[in-house]
């Protein structure tokens, strides 16, 4: 095997031809070559030309503990050693399984008691959107399968998530949406809110999901679909007045809720939950990412007791994975939330790490290039714009402004990413008050370069 010390230019080479990347266009791998990350320590990530990046993204929304925790490698050497694989089809289990699948029951809010184990979070999607179905079936109602979700929404990339997801660039591609998925607006309110207060906004939009099951009818439509705050989308941070309206209109229809926990889930926020932050009751709770902080790939579906009862009584639920509660992730994951708990992380985010960054956050916006600032916990994002008191978007090319400020960000050695012209960051919980001034101090040199570069 290549070590790290082999040049750059030779992975590269090597990546290029063989390798085929997610969401990345082949031609650019061969122009500039893929960034080599070898190591990673805290919240630094270490390339191959021993440059230390700060990760604003924690992976990819996923690495909460922070990086390097031997206590899971060791948790993932002795489970290999004592069973490194074992199923749990057809009536078996096993320790790493169950007692996960007991402590998420732990920490989840309200009747979510119930776990359906799955490889990653557009998997876990999957089965929830058969189960959804299933559940509606198995007491009569075949005809009530219909789940509406939102556009630039983001739930994975499995054919099921993909068309549960509202990306009209993933649609484009592979005869997306599947059938009996309906998608509405979402609660931007920068971009789309127009004359409308935010609140104003918040009510209208989700009153565009009652005028969608009017239109579908209420007895066809299982679920609604949404994660509590849109992580891929942009760091969407709905208003106030958004999820009360929508929990009314759930209620009044009888329709299920899904929450998208992927990114919101086990501590992002600054609660456990992202629902309990937004004051979410759902039935299914999507999650994977900080479930095992990115150590191992493992999803969980978390179910309500309501639901899990008429699946569990309907005979075979027919779905599930060879890696469904995978040992080794399993325990890894069990490892993870021990960490979280016991070192008080999540705790931590919400209360002291979370106010710090939002303060620092909030004052990019005095850079006259900055429009709108977004924050819940330790998930933040910032529209670039040429003009902040009309809330314009770089029009023409959208996208090409956050594409500089992100190589300008990798350039000052930080990783933030951009949705368009929004750029994002969702560092490790784990953030200290020193690297959080230095996150802050890199990305407003980086969007001052930005600026410096299209004025
Ligand atoms: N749901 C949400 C909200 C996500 O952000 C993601 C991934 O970013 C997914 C689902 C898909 O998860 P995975 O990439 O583990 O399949």
């Amino acid at each position: 095997m290549l070590t790290n010390h082999a040049p750059t230019a030779e992975l590269q080479a090597i990546d290029a031809a063989h390798h085929m990347h997610p969401f990345t266009a082949g031609a650019e791998l061969n122009a500039k070559g893929a960034r080599v990350i070898t190591r990673a320590n805290g919240v630094y990530l270490t390339d191959s030309d021993g440059n230390e990046i700060l990760d604003g993204m924690a992976g990819l929304w996923c690495v909460n503990i922070g990086y390097g925790r031997e206590e899971l490698a060791d948790v993932a050497a002795q489970q290999m050693r004592q069973l490194p694989f074992y199923n749990t089809f057809f009536q078996t289990t096993h320790i790493p399984a169950l007692t996960l699948a007991k402590r998420i029951a732990e920490l989840a809010p309200g009747d979510l008691n119930h776990v359906f184990f799955n490889g990653s979070g557009s998997d876990a999607n999957d089965t929830n959107l058969r189960m959804v179905r299933h559940f509606w079936a198995a007491q009569g109602k075949p005809e009530k399968q219909v789940v509406i979700s939102r556009w630039n929404g983001y739930h994975g990339s499995t054919m099921g998530a993909a068309s549960l997801g509202g990306m009209k660039g993933m649609h484009a591609q592979g005869g997306l949406p599947i059938p009996g998925i309906a998608h509405i607006n979402q609660p931007d309110w920068w971009s789309e809110g127009g004359d409308m207060t935010p609140e104003e906004f918040g009510i209208a939009r989700a009153r565009e999901l009652e005028a969608k099951i009017e239109e579908i009818g209420a007895d066809k439509v299982a679920a609604f679909i949404a994660e509590p705050v849109q992580g891929a989308g942009g760091v969407i941070v709905p208003p106030d007045s958004y999820w009360p309206e929508i929990n009314r209109i759930l209620a009044k229809y009888d329709i299920l809720l899904i929450a998208d926990e992927v990114i919101c889930g086990f501590g992002r926020t600054g609660n456990w939950f992202g629902s309990q932050t937004m004051g979410m009751t759902p039935d299914i709770m999507t999650t994977a990412k900080g479930l095992s902080s990115g150590y191992a790939p493992i999803g969980a579906s978390i179910v309500s007791d309501r639901v899990a009862q008429v699946i569990n009584e309907a005979g075979d639920f027919n779905h599930g994975y060879t890696y469904s509660a995978h040992p080794v992730a399993a325990a890894v994951a069990l490892e993870n939330l021990r960490i979280l708990d016991e070192e008080g992380i999540v705790e931590r985010a919400g209360k002291v790490t979370a106010p710090y960054l939002k303060a620092k956050w909030e004052g990019l916006g005095d850079h006259p290039m900055v429009g709108d600032t977004k924050i819940v916990g330790l998930m933040a994002s910032l529209a670039l714009t040429p003009n902040k008191d009309r809330r314009a978007n770089f029009a023409a090319d959208a996208g090409t402004v956050g594409l500089i400020c992100r190589e300008r960000c990798f350039a000052n050695n930080l990783v933030m990413r951009h949705v368009g012209d929004r750029m994002i960051i969702s560092p490790p919980l784990v953030i200290s008050e020193s690297e959080i001034d230095l996150l802050a101090e890199r990305a407003w040199k980086a969007i001052d370069e930005t600026y410096q570069a299209v004025r």
